[in-house]
């Protein structure tokens, strides 16, 4: 079934998909790849209190916020879940996701462990993706070698990933990160096949 056809039927049953997994793993790479070749794919855009990286573009790949305007809509109710990840803050906006779901329409968040148990609770459809590395070393390997943090962080990220890692149980499905192209197209698949999954209640 290529996404085409998943995508042609009418999203009876549109459900939240959560993409996580640990720190490195390439969670970022499957979504720039999903942003760049499948459009149709409607992702959540994550405010957040860190400072944006070469080439993100604010509404885009985050809205940068400051912490007084994070504090506003987590008092506010404006996230539908929030998580503190190595220092900033995250948080997914909850109406574009409610609004999405109520068209009929599917949704994915890419999002870390702290905030896919939220999502699962406040959302028990959730269907849960882990993405796994093809082993602990390659994890590592890629965590080091971004080359984009300083060592305190990495560090941090190291024993957040060994936490995280250990999470894959509380998961519906694992996708294993061989290669950012073939995660990208299971997860397609994933997300094509469920406009035909009826919800399990
Ligand atoms: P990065 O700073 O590398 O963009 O993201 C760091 C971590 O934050 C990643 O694991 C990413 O999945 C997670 N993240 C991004 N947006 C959100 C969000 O809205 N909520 C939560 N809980 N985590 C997020």
């Amino acid at each position: 079934m290529t996404f085409s056809e998943a995508t042609a039927e009418p999203a009876t049953s549109a459900r939240l998909t959560v993409l996580s997994g640990p720190s490195g793993v390439g969670k970022g790479s499957v979504v720039e790849r999903l942003r760049a070749h499948y459009p149709q794919v409607w992702l959540s855009v994550s405010a957040t209190t860190r400072r944006p990286r070469p080439g993100e573009i604010d509404g885009v790949h985050y809205h940068f916020v400051d912490d007084a305007e994070f504090d506003r809509m987590v008092a506010a109710g404006e996230m539908l879940e929030w998580a503190e990840y190595a220092g900033n803050r995250y948080g997914t906006p909850r109406r574009p996701v409610l609004e999405r779901l109520a068209r009929g329409l599917p949704a994915l968040l890419e999002i870390d462990l702290q905030g896919a148990r939220q999502v699962r609770a406040a959302m028990p459809d959730t269907l849960l993706v882990f993405l796994a590395p093809p082993s602990w070393e390659e994890l590592e390997r890629r965590l080091v070698g971004r080359g984009t943090e300083d060592a305190q962080t990495i560090q941090r990220r190291l024993e957040l990933a060994r936490t995280e890692l250990a999470a894959e149980p509380e998961f519906d499905v694992t996708i294993v990160n061989h290669s950012i192209e073939q995660a990208t197209e299971e997860l397609v698949r994933l997300i094509g096949s469920l406009a035909r999954t009826p919800v399990k209640h």
